[in-house]
């Protein structure tokens, strides 16, 4: 198998983007060119100085041509079968004659220095196809700038044509949580486990989720899958509707035998429009505009902050001292908010 090599490395012609064109890296993303919208999420990425201009100058660009995919979280822990299921229902994407792109958040891959989702063996047979594009998200920053990250490649993404974007993430934990502002359904993947998997799933996940899928449910395992589909009916039917005023649906799937899952392509499409004609679809993307607006605000606080050398050394006094439980954390946040306003209480 051979994998464009600007589809999975990151830092891919990293060293040629100070030569690159903003508007030459526009209209190859705008004609659907992969290597042109690699580099440019590339650019984005890139913590360097000098590409931050070039960057935001590019994303300014493409915001125009954004916001009309199908934006759809995926989440669940290592081996429930993500990929396998990405490979079985990506197909089934595409055969309607969608364009598919794959974004992967991985959080352990800062840990490990190695991507587990950009590895070059999953999705073999999606990776090869050119109505897809696969990319996992930079392995260094914290979680709140991975998502932005994704955030940002998504428009990039739109712009290059790609009217259905998957976000997958590992693991079970803070990704999920900003799964839930970067997607308009959010799909929660487990394996039958004699009930165990609702112990080991948070109340909260599980509550953000719309569509929770029993994996695996073939062969001796389907019993097994049955019965943690009745359990976590069970379990789903206490919850409230949720605020956009959707319920969990549970259903089982074989992603390995592709059983069921073209059922779950239908779903979700039969589910988003139904969101889009009320309102749920409008109002969970609304709540996504006014966070991504608050992240980038406090983000961009901070950056003045550190840009400007007497509140960067104070910030950098207060941390130490916070950091070492001499200072209580609102105490030293309004001792820095009074050193930017210059006022005294
Ligand atoms: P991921 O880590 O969540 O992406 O999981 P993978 O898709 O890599 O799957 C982990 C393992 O489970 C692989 O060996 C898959 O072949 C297997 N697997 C995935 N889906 C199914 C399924 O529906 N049935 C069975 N029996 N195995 C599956």
């Amino acid at each position: 198998m051979s994998v464009p090599e600007q589809n999975l490395n990151p830092n891919f012609s990293k060293k040629n983007l100070g030569a690159i064109k903003v508007a030459d890296l526009f209209a190859g993303i705008k004609q659907g060119n992969i290597a042109s919208l690699s580099q440019g999420i590339t650019l984005l990425e890139s913590e360097l100085p000098e590409h931050t201009e070039k960057a935001n100058e590019l994303l300014k660009l493409c915001l125009p041509l954004s916001g009309n995919s199908l934006r759809i979280g995926i989440t669940g822990i290592p081996g429930a079968g993500k990929s396998t299921f990405i490979e079985s229902i990506g197909k089934t994407i595409i055969s309607e004659k969608n364009k598919l792109a794959i974004l992967a958040i991985d959080p352990s891959s800062s840990l490990s220095k190695g991507s587990i989702l950009g590895d070059k063996t999953r999705m073999e047979d999606l990776s090869k196809l050119s109505e897809v594009f696969i990319r996992p998200t930079p392995t260094s920053g914290n979680l709140g700038g991975v998502a932005r990250a994704t955030k940002e490649s998504m428009i990039l993404c739109e712009a290059a044509g790609f009217n259905i974007i998957l976000v997958e993430t590992v693991g079970v934990g803070q990704s999920e949580i900003e799964l839930h502002y970067l997607t308009d359904i959010f799909l929660l993947l487990l394996i039958p486990g004699a009930g165990d998997e609702l112990q080991g799933i948070k109340r909260g996940i599980m509550e953000m989720a719309d569509l929770i899928l029993v994996n695996k449910a073939e062969g001796e395992n389907a019993n097994a899958a049955k019965q943690a589909v009745k359990q976590l009916e069970n379990a789903t039917h206490y919850l409230q509707q949720n605020k956009y005023g959707r319920s969990v649906g549970v259903k089982s799937i074989s992603a390995l035998q592709n059983i069921g899952v073209i059922e779950i392509w239908e779903k979700i499409k039969t589910d988003l429009e139904m969101w889009k004609n009320n309102s749920s679809f409008n109002d969970k993307r609304k709540d996504q505009s006014v966070f991504w607006f608050d992240q980038s605000l406090n983000n961009g606080l901070k950056n003045i902050i550190q840009q400007k050398s007497d509140w960067k050394k104070t910030y950098d006094q207060l941390r130490t001292e916070i950091e070492s439980g001499k200072l209580h954390p609102f105490i030293g946040a309004d001792e820095m908010l009074r050193e930017i306003t210059g006022k005294s209480n």
